[in-house]
């Protein structure tokens, strides 16, 4: 698959068909999604950016992952309809538009500039949005969206840097990103099944309301919505919906949807992440006797030879003859980050570590990595670049919302590699070994 201008996607004809088109706004919230679809049976490729080749996959739905959260409105328009372009030309007959379960947005966008452009492409007169995950805690109640406990407006999200969430109301924090009507399904309706809820959108669109905010506190919910949704052209949603669509398509949970190609190769973790939980994954895989490397982003910078001794280190670990997993990884304790980036600025100290890691995770996948842990959000979005990724075949969850994927690299073989990408705060302390465990059919 390769990436050019998007619109040369329509001219090819798709070699398999596929039935749901999702866009997604950022890398890790369109695996995510991706994931959920693979437990509800779904056979899910995510691709990195819009693709102008045709799939080659046979697959029953793709998540285009943008980066398209906080960038000006006019440019998330542009990407996401170039998506809906591609997706349309695969074959999707419905589209999913995948934003965070916490709504994140600004006034200006880029929820509902995006749910507008996209309509309007696909010449669709109503759709639906219900950022609700139950099962992250996620829920929707008249219209007002909860984190756990709290008001979306009480939560930490009030503080985001770059999305603070001020006002819990959806369909008054819709309503001043759109042009069109916004109105609400409740849970009174909700709870009343699908036929109800068929009948509340009818009466809603014959009102002059476009976008209906939907209420929904429980997964129950969610399923009861799901077929409700079967013939709109396009769902806009967090990832919890996902549980709700492939029965519509005759789709139920199968193991074949998350069968990746056999593992091979030797076994490396990258980790740039600094969370607690990764803090403790690293310090779990010393207790239990892995080979380990640590990284300094000092080291970097006085030293770029250094860069080349932490991938020498690793490469000969991996000779060793019965060699396990071995780590690299800058992770350190919240001290330690901090001295770091008083003495070169957090902007430069992240950039060294996430270009040195990303060049050792090239190096061990030429020197025969097949299966390879990348923990940390930055760290991953590096790693996938320098590898050049840019499709991955969503395989089974190693934890909520942590799937292992099988890629393709010009940098691995023909057989391509297994890749898990774990962002900052996911997994248990156990990950990286309960992770390879997972590919070698242990759990
Ligand atoms: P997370 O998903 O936990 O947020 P990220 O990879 O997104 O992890 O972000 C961690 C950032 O911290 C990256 O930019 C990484 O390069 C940087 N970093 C990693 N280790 C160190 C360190 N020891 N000192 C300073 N910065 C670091």
């Amino acid at each position: 698959m390769t990436f050019a201008e998007p619109e040369s996607g329509r001219a090819v004809e798709p070699e398999s068909r596929i039935v749901l088109g999702c866009i997604a706004d950022d890398f890790t919230g369109a695996t995510d999604l991706a994931s959920n679809l693979v437990r509800e049976g779904m056979r899910v490729v995510q691709t990195i950016g819009v693709p102008t080749e045709p799939l080659s996959l046979d697959v029953d739905a793709v998540v285009v992952a943008l980066k398209s959260r906080t960038i000006p409105p006019a440019e998330a328009v542009a990407q996401s309809v170039a998506a809906a372009r591609w997706l349309k030309a695969q074959g999707a007959r419905q589209f999913y538009f995948k934003y965070c379960s916490t709504f994140d947005s600004t006034p200006a966008g880029n929820i509902g500039p995006v749910a507008d452009a996209l309509m309007t492409e696909l010449d669709t007169r109503f759709t639906v949005a219900c950022p609700a995950f139950p099962e992250n805690g996620r829920s929707v109640f008249k219209g007002h969206l909860f984190v756990g406990d709290a008001l979306l407006q009480d939560s930490g999200m009030r503080d985001h840097p770059l999305t603070p969430m001020t006002d819990s109301n959806l369909v008054r924090v819709l309503q001043a990103q759109t042009h069109r009507k916004v109105g609400l399904i409740d849970h009174t309706v909700v709870a009343q099944g699908a036929t109800a809820i068929m009948a509340r959108m009818g009466s809603l669109m014959a009102s002059g309301i476009s976008i209906a905010v939907l209420d929904a506190t429980t997964d129950d919910d969610l399923r009861r919505i799901g077929p409700a949704l079967k013939d709109l052209d396009l769902v806009t949603a967090g990832s919890g919906m996902a549980i709700g669509l492939p029965r519509n398509f005759g789709i139920a949970p199968r193991d074949v949807a998350g069968r990746l190609p056999a593992p091979r190769g030797r076994r490396a973790i990258v980790s740039g992440s600094c969370s607690l939980a990764t803090n403790a994954q690293v310090a779990d895989f010393q207790a239990r006797g892995g080979a380990a490397y640590a990284v300094d982003p000092l080291e970097f910078q006085e030293d770029p030879g250094s860069v080349d001794a932490a991938l020498r280190w690793a490469a000969d670990a991996l000779q060793a003859p019965n060699a396990g997993p071995v780590l690299v990884y800058a992770t350190a304790p919240p001290e330690a980050v901090k001295a770091v980036q008083a003495r070169l600025g957090p902007a430069q100290a992240g950039q060294l570590v996430e270009h040195a890691l990303s060049r050792i995770a090239v190096g061990l996948v030429e020197r025969g990595v097949g299966q390879l842990i990348v923990a940390g959000g930055e760290t991953s979005g590096a790693c996938v670049q320098a590898l050049g990724i840019r499709q991955m075949r969503i395989g089974p969850q190693i934890a909520p919302g942590v799937p292992w994927c099988h890629a393709q690299s010009p940098h691995a073989g023909s057989e391509g590699l297994h890749v898990t990408l774990k962002s900052g705060n996911f997994g248990a302390a156990d990950f990286f070994s309960s992770a390879f465990d997972l590919l070698d059919g242990k759990e």
